[in-house]
């Protein structure tokens, strides 16, 4: 998406590549906390890009190659952590950026995990389930030692779920050493509950930031039932976080998929959304709500426009038309730079992805921990402990913004950069 700054006073940021978003975010952070340039130097780029084309019989009979990323950024603090998506858009400059962030998420919410992404360019949705089967399983074996349940840990991400989760599990447990499978589950995250995933990780990157909401609403003397909200996405992340805002009693008056957008002054019947969904595998064509064009989504008169879908969304064009008080990032990079520049001039405060949406990486970890130890955690007790380290790292981030003076986004790469200087300055660069 172009990004035209024309009579705003930012600098020229047309067609930045998701990668130099980032990274100029982290540069950002990394002055106005004096960050040690050594330590900036390290994070520039990813330790290991890896790339495979991979060949898989499809149901026309013939053979076709994928191309799969596996991106490891930096496993400083533990091992390398991140998901997997399966979408057109998927290349390396994406994968990098989304791998980087999951170095800052990880760090900013205090989990022992590094960060690291993958992917595929496809459309999973041009796939017979069999054929995502196959394509999946010879990815995993494509990718081989580059992950491990001691080193690199993927996790479902856009185009991805439990499911292709399961294959990639089962894949690497069956070629690997028979004394060793059953540790091997904890390869990946994000597994149905029946094949070693976690109660709450399916809702978990909504349901951390919703528990992110409801401080926000309370620092601003609002409440949650009466707040509308925006959602761009219906899918793992847009569906929960509207499924729990709705049944919470909050309106939420807008949602957007890759082909519709649905409006409603007094709030949209989620649940019956979502059965039309499943119903229909679209949400076009749900008769009690109002289709309106993809750009009218940006000026929903709202409290919170929560983007869940892809990135680079917020635009400084989609910025300026926004009618919120809070942008919450469900998605990765939604912000790009002059779109960030035209919220802190119009003071629309945002909630940063690597804080908003950590969620989904905290209950990670909360699966990857239960399968090491072959236990099994009760949904409360899940719900509990994501929202006490959700909200721990918020209330950094409130901190840090109040002491530097800074945006949110900005102490919250202040807090997660910080952590990892530290490590790095007590052990040192080997040799
Ligand atoms: P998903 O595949 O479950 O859902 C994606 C949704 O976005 C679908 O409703 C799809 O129709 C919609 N969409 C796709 N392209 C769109 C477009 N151009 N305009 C509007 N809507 C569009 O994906 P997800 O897992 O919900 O991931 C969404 C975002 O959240 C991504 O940025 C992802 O990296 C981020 N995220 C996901 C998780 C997780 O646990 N799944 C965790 C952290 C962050």
């Amino acid at each position: 998406m172009s990004d035209h700054p024309e009579d705003f006073p930012v600098p020229a940021m047309v067609d930045w590549s998701f990668f130099k978003q980032v990274k100029h975010q982290v540069v950002i952070a990394a002055e106005a906390c004096k960050l040690s340039s050594d330590v900036r130097t390290i994070l520039e780029e990813p330790k290991n890009e890896i790339i495979v084309n991979f060949p898989v019989k499809l149901a026309d009979g013939k053979i076709h190659t994928f191309k799969g990323y596996r991106i490891q950024h930096n496993n400083l603090l533990g091992p390398f952590k991140g998901g997997i998506r399966y979408a057109p858009s998927v290349s390396l400059d994406e994968v990098k950026a989304l791998a980087s962030l999951m170095t800052y998420k990880c760090s900013l919410v205090d989990l022992p995990f590094g960060g690291s992404k993958g992917g595929i360019q496809m459309d999973p949705g041009k796939f017979t389930t069999d054929e995502l089967m196959r394509i999946t399983r010879r990815f995993t074996a494509a990718l081989g030692n580059n992950i491990g349940p001691l080193y690199d840990i993927p996790a479902p991400d856009m185009g991805t779920n439990a499911q292709i989760m399961v294959w990639m599990m089962d894949t690497f447990v069956n070629t690997t050493g028979s004394q060793a499978r059953n540790l091997s589950q904890s390869i990946v995250t994000g597994k149905t509950l029946a094949c070693g995933g976690s109660e709450g990780r399916e809702k978990a990157t909504a349901q951390g930031l919703v528990f992110c909401l409801e401080k926000w609403a309370v620092e601003n003397k609002l409440n949650i039932p009466e707040c509308r909200f925006a959602i761009q996405g219906f899918g793992n992340v847009g569906g929960n976080a509207a499924r729990i805002l709705h049944a919470m009693g909050a309106k939420v008056v807008a949602i957007q998929d890759k082909d519709t957008t649905l409006y409603h002054p007094e709030g949209i019947d989620v649940p019956a959304l979502a059965t039309h969904l499943g119903r229909t595998g679209s949400i076009s064509g749900f008769a009690s709500a109002k289709p309106i064009s993809t750009d009218a989504l940006y000026e929903v008169d709202c409290d919170v426009f929560l983007p869940a879908a892809i990135e680079g969304t917020i635009t400084f064009e989609t910025a300026k038309k926004l009618k919120c008080k809070l942008v919450a990032e469900g998605a990765n990079g939604p912000t790009r730079p002059g779109g960030e520049e035209v919220l802190l001039a119009r003071k629309i405060e945002v909630l940063p992805d690597i804080l908003a949406n950590s969620g989904g990486v905290i209950v990670s970890y909360y699966e990857w921990v239960q399968n090491r130890l072959s236990e099994r955690w009760d949904l409360e007790e899940v719900d509990q402990k994501l929202k006490k380290k959700i909200l721990r790292a918020y209330n950094h981030v409130r901190e840090v913004s109040s002491s530097l003076g800074v945006d949110a986004r900005t102490a919250a790469y202040i807090h997660a950069l910080r952590r990892i200087e530290v490590a790095y300055t007590e052990r040192g660069i080997f040799p």
